[in-house]
């Protein structure tokens, strides 16, 4: 069985605080000029707090919480250079002040990891795959028709293609379409959704969850005959609660799995839902 994962982000509602933009302007000619994207790091940094929060301080990929120190704004588009293009790539300088270009990552999803038994390597870092190379875009320029292989929290389709084991919370595909699958796969490759550390945490937040579920519904069937026992259900009630809040760990996930427990002899989850 497989539960919800990604959680949806609307860049739209990202507030940036004032003369933003003319500063990213400033920014975007001086790069365009030859200067370094990173010598205007100032200008992707200011906006760190208005990202945190539009995910609780989570990180967009993963969901994990994200230490305030980080240093937490991910290019979607690489800015400095790009490790999958076919020809030798500058990075896509052009959207380095950008806004739509930035997610909120943690550590463990942006940085390189390296395997030195088996020579292999993850974390997102330059990567930037696409579903057909020769789309790729090298200079300033639309890129409306270059297709990311990468799944991108924040698009609304993409956050359904990903899901996560409810006996292990080890990730996986959600779709059984071979593109989709395969997007699904280098997302878990390239973000580290397969950290074990994580695994067992969010494993732990579902079997937590379902616990409480479990019991919540047993007190609900004793309250419904004997009114004096409401104050006991409504206890684990609150617990479920706290447990699906958008600050609550895997917030996302746990809202899927409750999602998937409603019925029509217990009404009050669809409500804990609602309210
Ligand atoms: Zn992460």
């Amino acid at each position: 069985m497989t539960i919800f994962k990604m959680r949806y982000i609307d860049l739209d509602k990202l507030r940036v605080p004032s003369g933003w933009f003319d500063r990213a302007q400033t920014a975007k000619l001086a790069v365009a000029a030859g200067a370094d994207p990173n010598d205007y790091s100032s200008v992707w940094r200011e906006l760190k707090d208005g990202m945190y929060d539009l995910s609780s301080f989570k990180c967009w990929y993963c969901e994990s919480n994200i230490d305030r120190s980080d240093n937490a704004v991910d290019h979607f588009r690489p800015k400095n250079s790009v490790s999958d293009a076919a020809k030798a790539h500058n990075g896509y300088r052009w959207l380095a002040f950008d806004k739509s270009n930035f997610r909120l990552s943690c550590t463990f999803c942006n940085s390189r990891r390296v395997d030195v038994v088996y020579g292999t390597s993850g974390g997102k870092a330059d990567r930037f795959p696409l579903i057909d190379e020769n789309t790729r875009v090298y200079v300033q320029g639309s890129i409306l028709l270059e297709h990311p292989l990468l799944l991108d929290p924040c698009e609304i389709e993409d956050c359904e293609l990903i899901g996560c084991k409810q006996e292990n919370g080890e990730p996986c595909a959600a779709s059984t379409d071979p593109l989709q699958e395969k997007r699904a796969q280098v997302s878990i490759e390239v973000y580290h959704l397969d950290r074990d550390a994580t695994n067992i945490l969010r494993h732990t937040a579902a079997a937590g969850l379902i616990s409480d579920i479990l019991e919540a519904k047993i007190r609900f069937d004793v309250a419904q005959i004997d009114g004096t026992k409401k104050p006991d259900f409504m206890s684990v009630a609150k617990r479920i609660k706290r447990r699906i809040v958008s600050d609550a760990p895997y917030s996302g996930e746990m809202k899927y799995l409750l999602r998937g427990q409603r019925s029509a002899e217990h009404p009050w989850i669809n409500q804990l839902l609602e309210a």
